[in-house]
């Protein structure tokens, strides 16, 4: 009895394993098949998911740190997701973007 307990055990731990791998593929590459990660006859073997995805894990790809980036307006440092960036130039929200170039061109035009 206590094996069959086991067996289960070990089927729902599998699953949870595909469904963490199918969860990373997805992220780090939105374009991929999601349906390749799931094979139900998956579970028979749990040991082979299981050290492949604690491979996966060690290396901490989806947990590495986003490059900031410094806001050419007000010096504020943002990630480089949530930054704005106009040339060569990053900015930390559209606004200031549009008040670095506003400023910047009525230096290039002063007469006015
Ligand atoms: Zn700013």
């Amino acid at each position: 009895m206590r094996q069959i307990f086991l067996l289960v055990l070990l089927f729902v731990v599998g699953q949870w394993f595909v469904k963490a791998l199918r969860r990373a593929q997805t992220q780090s590459r939105p374009g991929a098949q999601p349906g390749q990660g799931a094979q139900p006859g998956q579970g028979a073997q749990p040991g082979q998911g299981a050290a492949r995805n604690a491979d996966g894990g060690a290396n901490g790809k989806a947990a590495l740190p986003e490059p900031m980036v410094r806001c050419a307006e007000c010096g504020v440092h943002a990630p480089r997701s949530e930054s704005v960036n106009v040339g060569a130039r990053s900015f930390c929200s559209s606004e200031h973007a549009r008040a670095y170039d506003a400023r910047t061109t009525a230096q290039d035009r002063p007469a006015r």
